[in-house]
């Protein structure tokens, strides 16, 4: 275990060099898919021109490159296991056995993502060397500077819109705003695995239900991808502030991947695969 020298490390945690900022911007990566992902989100970050920490908690499972390009990206280095939930609750939460209790209709889930491992965000009320972090997932782009949201309470997050108004009493969980706890991480310990639970979307509906007076963050700050197709009136490149590709990831081949081509060609710039797109100047949804 690394120990920072103004940083201790919670138990589970090793960093690979102390905090520079109270303030962080945190995502989560548990393969190597998710890394390249992180990098584009590392890169626009930069970009964003924040002075906040980026870190990143992964859990051994990337290989060695792709972690060292995140680090050279400027991310902080949070190595940590998944949480220490129960086999129960482990099986409970498995890909197959969740996928066939709680389908997933409205989009695909990619091969490569595990749900269990999405528990793991919980680890950032570890960061306890942080005052204030804004999560994002690794499937996420910052294309305007973000940093108030640092000045933003515990706990906020945009509506899971990207079909219609009834989306708006659900949160999704790859923006939110926390204070890192001890105490609040414990406490999430022991509601989140107990006899017979089920989280049918994961983290999602753990966090919901653990801040059911979550405040609502305009949807700009978590702009889901599926919005372009389904809620073009909804879309405005003035005001995306983060750009979130929920099911289908930039870097798979997908069936939605023709409508989705713009999308995809400015993530493909941040993530270093293509040119660097002004997001003010790229065209607006067909339709
Ligand atoms: N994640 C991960 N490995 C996994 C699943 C999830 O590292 O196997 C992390 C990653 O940061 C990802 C987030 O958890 O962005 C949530 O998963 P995802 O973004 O795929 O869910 P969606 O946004 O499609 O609901
Ligand atoms: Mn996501």
């Amino acid at each position: 275990m690394g120990t920072g020298i103004n940083s201790p490390n919670p138990e589970g945690l090793s960093a690979d060099r102390p905090a520079k900022s109270r303030h962080a911007y945190v995502t989560l990566v548990t393969n190597d898919d998710y890394a390249l992902g992180a990098l584009a989100l590392l890169n626009s970050l930069r970009r964003s021109g924040t002075e906040a920490d980026c870190a990143v908690l992964h859990t051994g499972a990337p290989s060695p490159a792709p972690l060292e390009r995140l680090a050279r990206a400027g991310a902080r280095l949070i190595e940590t296991d998944l949480l220490p939930t129960s086999d129960a609750f482990n099986a409970a939460h498995a890909r197959d056995a969740l996928h066939g209790r709680a389908p997933f209709t409205k989009g695909g889930k990619p091969a490569f993502h595990t749900p269990l491992d999405n528990f793991a965000k919980l680890r950032l009320w570890q960061l306890t060397e942080y005052e204030r972090v804004v999560f994002i997932d690794a499937d996420a782009l910052v294309l305007r500077n973000c940093d108030r949201l640092f000045a933003y309470p515990e706990f906020c997050a945009a509506p899971n819109v990207y079909e219609s108004l009834a989306d708006f009493h659900r949160l999704n969980s790859g923006v939110f705003t926390a204070r890192p706890s001890a105490a609040t991480f414990d406490a999430m310990l022991a509601r989140l695995d107990r006899p017979g639970m089920f989280w049918r979307r994961t983290d999602q509906s753990f966090l919901q239900d653990f801040f059911p007076d979550w405040h609502g963050l305009p949807v700009f700050y978590n702009m889901l991808q599926y919005v372009w197709l389904n809620l073009p009136q909804l879309w405005s490149w003035e005001a995306i502030h983060i750009l979130h590709y929920q099911y289908e990831k930039p870097w798979q081949d997908h069936d939605k991947a023709d409508r989705l081509g713009p999308l995809i060609e400015l993530w493909r710039g941040y993530a270093g695969l293509g040119p660097l797109l002004d997001p003010a100047a790229m065209p607006g949804p067909p339709g």
